[in-house]
């Protein structure tokens, strides 16, 4: 019998706001001493009031647009009630029955990466039940017999994202990760750093029999905090609950967490301990209403996301499937391109090589953002522009760039000061062939005996002679001609 994999995803975002959820404290608590970004209404002490955190509140709903969501205009706050020591008001401030997304769906472009790049593709629909804000808690660690807390994270501004469980294998899961995350970069809303903990998923997973449509009893793995963990634990619970179903025993409802050391899924909480949240509406707080102009203001705010790029990309410019990939992985990458291709759509593939190739490497190199590039996006494009009316070489086009990357300086005045300008005078390059021939009695002879091979060796020779500077395509035929001549 066949078993597939049911997923039901839920994300916790942390959002990028300068301060807390319900208070003024700063949000940004990374690297920071314990428990100084703390308030009475953060650590929950009697009679603090919280307010709302109006940016946050923006953030969700073009978080909802991007994901095609109804958005509520009318919602309230309300109370999760449980008491742990991470969250000292004993309940959590979130939106239960009515979340401000609603309903929406991700398209994902599904790859098998298991062994690298792969062109092969399929797009899915991953239908997205809700997205809804709430506050995050604090942080406990455990250091011999003593836990210690701190609140800096407590209060931070959360989104968590459900989706229907609509992903069925642990490339899925990675696919929908992959363009959540991009989608919380492209629109400023999180660094959607997993490392950092800014991103944390919890997979709900089932297996079924392939082809039917069953909801199985499903497991909760909690705080996956890396892709990679996301891979590993989807497919070890795959394999793990077909077992339990082919040894005709039943799956129990139970929390997990990963095992980074045994490799495998642990329980953490049986289903007994399940908690009554006794959510009821938070008294503090006023209803949230959003008005048609913040609405539409956040529309406008919707910038075009990662797949509709490389969709354009590929469909208008010919860019391969990696290389738009690769060019809208980040936003202020694929809107450098895309002022750089401007209204020269031929350049556009020379443009895209030139970033992949020399600009990508040259920021690696010098560990350079791109914010802190001196190329500018047109000065790009002139240099492709040098190469495809054979100004340039394409070897000098690269000696170009580098100097563009170090100074800023526009390609034309770089091929003039240094004298890089393609040599296409017929009578220069042919004088230079024969001198490489007359200097090379052998590979000619060996050429003109049938080792064809050779004539690259005397292009490359010739090249050479030009100081990298000759037309390529005409030393080649020059070259050829010459040898004939010498039959
Ligand atoms: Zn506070």
């Amino acid at each position: 019998m066949t078993y597939e994999l049911v997923i039901g995803m839920e994300t916790h975002i942390e959002l990028d706001t300068d301060s807390k959820m319900f208070c003024t404290c700063s949000a940004n608590f990374f690297g920071k001493e314990p428990n100084i970004n703390t308030c009475p209404t953060c650590l929950g002490l009697p009679g603090a009031l919280p307010t709302i955190n109006k940016r946050a509140v923006e953030f969700v709903i073009k978080l909802g647009l991007a994901l095609h969501c109804d958005i509520n205009t009318h919602t309230f706050w309300e109370r999760k009630s449980y008491w742990y020591p991470d969250l000292p008001k004993g309940y959590q401030i979130t939106q239960y029955q009515y979340p401000t997304a609603q309903h929406g769906y991700l398209d994902v472009d599904v790859r098998d990466l298991t062994n690298g790049w792969s062109d092969q593709s399929y797009r899915k629909r991953i239908r997205i039940r809700r997205a809804h804000l709430e506050e995050d808690v604090g942080k406990l660690s455990h250091v011999g017999n003593s836990s210690y807390v701190d609140y800096n994270r407590g209060g931070v501004p959360l989104v968590e994202i459900v989706t229907e469980p609509d992903i069925t294998t642990p490339d899925e899961a990675l696919a929908y990760l992959g363009a959540l995350q991009s989608i919380v970069r492209y629109l400023g809303i999180s660094t959607g750093d997993m490392e950092k903990g800014a991103m944390r998923c919890e997979p709900n997973i089932s297996v079924r029999r392939a082809g039917t449509q069953d909801l199985n009893t499903k497991v909760e793995v909690k705080n996956l905090n890396s892709f990679r963990v996301v891979r590993d634990a989807t497919a070890y619970e795959w394999k793990r609950q077909v077992g339990v179903l082919e040894r005709g025993e039943k799956i129990r409802q139970v929390t997990m967490g990963w095992d980074e050391v045994l490799q495998k899924t642990v329980v953490q909480r049986d289903k007994e301990d399940a908690h009554d949240y006794r959510y009821f509406p938070e008294p503090d707080l006023p209803p949230l209403v959003v008005d048609e102009t913040w609405l539409n203001q956040a529309r406008t705010q919707v910038p075009e996301l990662a797949l509709a790029r490389q969709d354009r990309y590929r469909e208008l410019l010919g860019i391969s499937a990696y290389d738009a990939h690769v060019l809208t992985q980040d936003r202020a990458m694929a809107e450098y391109f895309e002022a750089a291709v401007g209204a020269h759509m031929e350049h556009a593939k020379g443009i895209c090589n030139m970033m992949t190739g020399e600009l990508f490497r040259l920021m690696r190199a010098n560990m350079l953002e791109l914010a802190n590039v001196r190329v500018k996006p047109g000065q790009i494009s002139q240099l492709v522009g040098l190469t495809t009316a054979n100004r340039i070489s394409s070897t000098a086009a690269k000696t170009v760039f580098e100097e563009m990357f170090a100074t800023g300086a526009d390609p034309e005045s770089i091929v003039e000061a240094r004298g890089l300008a393609q040599v296409s005078d017929e009578s220069a390059l042919r004088a230079l062939v024969v001198g490489v021939l007359d200097a090379n009695p052998d590979p000619v002879k060996n050429y003109l005996s049938g080792n064809v091979k050779l004539l690259q060796f005397l292009v490359g020779q010739t090249m050479k002679a030009s100081a990298g500077k000759g037309n390529p395509g005409m030393i080649r035929e020059l070259v050829t001609a010459e040898l004939e001549k010498r039959r």
